[in-house]
């Protein structure tokens, strides 16, 4: 995977929506698209689009069965006693655009939406220098943009970008799930086409990469306090929330419990939160993601 990008040119983008089908911005993005395919055509590469779980959009759910986006470990792709409607949907993703699909794609580009303050986040597929030129590229035309890097990630990833070599996952918010907002749809776009422009640069060979990155590198996640029920007793503080990517020093503000008492953080050094109040995280145990700040040269 390391030298892919040295031995081939990119020929088969995929673009794709409705992963989670509740977070509309990415599913209205690609129906655009599939409506103006002129606007993701690009001289040489092909662009294909997917809305990946169909069946969920009406619900208004993250699913019907099991969360998609964790559906793509090989060895459930290949487990024939998965039947449920998103394990056998990954599987007929994967015959597609897999890298033995009919149709094998170089790169995977995968809109989401948060109900946390991530702004726009580009969560590279894997830490491959090629992913990581690809999200500074990105970045570049959209300065505001945040790189973060998950806790699962690279080929061994069950997520739906793992079936490509190259890509990245396109976060943003906060949006309530199942809600529309002008100004992160037009952002996204903005993100697509940079993404686009990008590959095809690549293709040209006339990209230029920026010298480094600012890379908020996840490395643990914090659940929410909990009595031995396991309900919940405290919410995220009020100072707290909404600071995605702003620094958690020990001692500060965390969680504030019913009756209005603050709980700090307890760790032992700096973290930047991320995707802190995510809706969609409350039935993972998952508070806030915390990630550490690196800075990482990236020029050849
Ligand atoms: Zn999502």
């Amino acid at each position: 995977m390391t030298d892919f990008l040295n031995t081939t040119t990119i020929q088969q983008v995929l673009l794709v929506g409705a992963t989670h089908p509740n977070e509309w911005t990415g599913l209205a993005l690609i129906r655009k698209f599939e409506r103006q395919p002129e606007l993701v055509r690009r001289s040489t590469f092909t662009t294909h689009t997917l809305i990946a779980n169909p069946q969920g959009i009406p619900m208004v759910q993250r699913y019907v069965d099991r969360d998609l986006n964790r559906c793509f470990d090989r060895h459930d792709l290949a487990n024939s006693a998965l039947t449920g409607y998103e394990n056998s949907r990954a599987k007929e993703i994967a015959a597609i655009f897999g890298s033995t699909g009919t149709t094998p794609v170089d790169v995977i580009i995968d809109f989401h939406s948060s109900t946390g303050n991530t702004g726009a986040t580009i969560i590279p597929t894997s830490n491959s220098i090629e992913n990581l030129h690809l999200a500074a590229c990105i970045q570049s035309q959209n300065p505001t943009a945040h790189i973060y890097m998950g806790l699962h990630s690279g080929a061994d990833s069950p997520m739906l970008r793992a079936l490509a070599p190259l890509g990245c996952a396109i976060e943003m918010g906060p949006v309530p799930q199942g809600v529309l907002n002008a100004q992160l749809f037009h952002r996204a776009e903005q993100l697509a086409m940079a993404a686009l422009d990008y590959l095809e640069q690549y293709n040209l060979g006339e990209v230029k990469i920026p010298e480094k990155i600012t890379l908020f590198q996840a490395i643990d996640t914090i659940d929410y306090p909990r009595n031995p029920e396991g309900e919940i007793t405290a919410m995220i503080h009020p100072d707290r929330q909404g600071q995605d990517y702003q620094p958690m020093a020990p001692g500060d503000p965390l969680f504030m419990d019913l009756d209005g008492k603050t709980i700090v953080y307890s760790g032992e050094q700096v973290v930047y939160p991320m995707f802190i109040n995510e809706a969609a995280y409350y039935e993972k145990g998952i508070a806030m993601v915390i990630t550490e700040k690196q800075e990482i040269v990236i020029k050849k």
